[in-house]
């Protein structure tokens, strides 16, 4: 545990600058609100002879609070994950049953007459170096579990709550983490976050995702910035070029105000074509669907000019839940999502859980959760938790335009056996008299290299792809899209990515099914034209980008970008079609391409 007093950046005076992965743009200036971080700050205060008594009771209440906490999450992780893991949870209870541990601390309450935090600092770190330098790997163990109960104690004493909880947040801040699980990041109300550096994360992170739904700006892959700033100084975090300033000076703070300025008016701008449509200056018209995670994001969807949703990542109703959402909850809510539309098109994905989106709190089971039991493969084994979403999809059918859409299908025989789910809830409904639309489009996410190998095969049995260049880059490269060390080799650009998705596209048209790509490649600017080139049909973008993906749509030709993306399906490298596609967008709209959009 650390003293305050030792906290080591923390007295460094002065501007500091910390470079990570800009992964949402925007400039934000905050004090630093650490997070996560398992090692609370502890104070040592002397007490008076007669607040001893009290700080009996406070430590004794927060002994009980610490108890109740630990059962709970051994319920929920019993749950969620199996009985085994829940066992880690009976070791921490037993060293809060530990006469010999608790005697000591009261003993320096009420002897040496510290208040309990330090008591309980001063004597867990004790006992936990004396277990550590014993040989035993059992005992070495468990000076981790004392350790770690002696600071969940320590935070319930100072009223810090659970690491990564931010409903204890009061002030705005700049959150800093080593790491934000999609489901913490689901949670951020953005008038107390302003932004977020992280140590490790990607660009296609789901964490990443949200930042930029969230309209703030996020870094990620700083490297040890957790120890390099401390809670409550002064940051500017710029998101769009990745750095974290540390006490900025006046010098730096009057740059990022003009810079600030700048993006105001660009962002006027942009706004200014909300009811224009994305057509090419030679009238090649295309989709500008929107990415959401919950229905209320439907107000941003409207803002920014989408023509209806191209993925409704429903997975996120499923997150930060005490149990599955039933029937009733989710028809509400893709309900809500498809009247708000209007007669726009939404297209609602089946449950993607897995990967990095697990249920707060949890980490995966897995040793390999991208490529273990995610997405359909959880809905095949589950075929009631998958009907029961499926009818819940049918039945807001009737209220709007709904498309479905499956993720990470692999095979053939995955698809054919969503379909035939999907039969058996259609009869279902028939027989209960529910209406849904009999015409509603199935499609198939194109995310998994063999999906696209197969296309022409898939393409049989669903109305149209959308292409998930997120996974499909990470598949196909073998690049984990959350491990900030490979970031330099994710590459959408690498002709085997889009060698793939040309194939995807040519099945496609060979059967006139349409096709959109709804990973983060569709709202880089850069690559836009690229995939106009190709061929695609829709586009769908966090409500964010989307202004800046129409103001460059309305600048281009589809000659000019037929034209590119042969070029690149000819190229060696993606740094040589990278190259390509920063002309192109730098002779059609430079100021795209200048940071903060001036
Ligand atoms: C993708 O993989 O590109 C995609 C859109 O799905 P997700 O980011 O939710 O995995
Ligand atoms: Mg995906």
């Amino acid at each position: 545990m650390a003293h305050a007093s030792t906290t080591s950046a923390a007295s460094l005076p002065g501007e500091r600058r910390f470079t990570g992965l800009p992964v949402s743009g925007g400039i934000a200036m905050a004090p630093v609100r650490l997070l996560g971080s398992t090692v609370p700050e502890v104070t040592a205060r002397v007490l008076a002879m007669e607040e001893t008594g009290p700080e009996l009771e406070r430590l004794h209440a927060a002994l009980a609070v610490t108890r109740r906490q630990l059962e709970a999450i051994q319920t929920q992780v019993a749950g969620r994950i199996g009985a085994r893991d829940a066992e880690i949870f009976e070791a921490h209870l037993l060293v809060l049953e530990d006469v010999v541990l608790l005697d000591e601390i009261r003993r320096a309450i009420t002897e040496q007459r510290v208040n309990a935090e330090a008591a309980v600092d001063a004597v867990i770190n004790r006992y936990a170096s004396a277990l550590a330098a014993v040989g035993d790997e059992y005992l070495r163990e468990r000076a981790a579990d004392v350790r770690d109960i002696g600071h969940r104690l320590v935070r319930v004493l100072d009223g810090a709550g659970e690491p990564g909880d931010l409903s204890t947040l009061r002030e705005p801040c700049i959150l800093v983490a080593h790491d934000l699980s999609p489901s913490t990041t689901a949670q951020i109300d953005r008038r107390m976050v302003l932004g977020f550096a992280t140590e490790v994360g990607g660009k296609t992170s789901h964490t990443a995702i949200l930042a930029r739904k969230l309209g703030i700006p996020a870094v990620v892959g700083v490297h040890a910035i957790t120890r390099s700033v401390r809670n409550g100084e002064q940051a500017l975090l710029d998101g769009f070029s990745g750095q974290l300033i540390a006490q900025p000076t006046e010098h730096t703070l009057f740059q990022y105000g003009q810079l600030r300025q700048r993006r105001v008016a660009f962002e006027e701008r942009l706004r200014s074509l909300r009811d224009q449509p994305a057509v090419t200056l030679d009238g090649h018209r295309l989709l500008l669907a929107a990415n959401i995670e919950s229905p209320a994001d439907m107000d941003a969807v409207s803002s920014s000019g989408a023509e209806g949703v191209g993925l409704f990542r429903t997975e996120f109703l499923f997150l930060n839940q005490p149990k599955f959402p039933d029937e009733e909850a989710q028809y509400r809510a893709y309900r809500t999502v498809a009247e708000a539309a209007g007669s726009h098109e939404v297209i609602l994905r089946t449950l993607d859980l897995g990967g990095d989106k697990l249920p707060v709190g949890q980490s995966s089971p897995e040793p390999n959760p991208f490529l273990g039991w995610r997405a359909i493969r959880i809905c095949l084994d589950q075929p009631e938790v998958f009907k029961t979403q499926l009818r819940a999809m049918l039945r807001a059918s009737a209220h709007g335009r709904v498309g479905l859409l499956y993720p990470m299908i692999a095979s053939l025989e995955e698809l054919l056996a969503a379909n035939s789910l999907l039969e058996e809830s259609r009869s279902e409904l028939r027989r209960k008299g529910q209406p849904f639309d009999e015409t509603l489009e199935v499609g198939v996410m194109i995310e998994i290299p063999s999906a696209a190998l197969i296309a022409d095969t898939l393409a049989e049995h669903c109305q149209f792809f959308s292409i998930g260049s997120n996974d499909l880059t990470g598949y196909t490269l073998a690049v984990d899209r959350l491990n900030e060390r490979v970031a330099g080799l994710y590459a959408p650009t690498h002709p085997g990515v889009l060698r793939l998705m040309q194939m995807t596209i040519a099945a496609a048209l060979r059967r006139n099914r349409w096709v959109g790509v709804c990973g983060e490649m569709a709202g880089d600017p850069l690559l836009v034209p690229l995939l106009v080139g190709l061929g695609v049909h829709e586009l769908s973008v966090t409500p964010a980008s989307l202004p800046a993906v129409k103001y460059l749509v309305r600048r281009i030709r589809l000659s000019d970008s037929c034209e590119l993306a042969k070029s690149a399906l000819a190229a060696r490298t993606s740094a040589e079609t990278l190259k390509c596609c920063e002309d192109y967008v730098r002779a059609a709209a430079p100021e795209l391409l200048v940071r903060g959009g001036e």
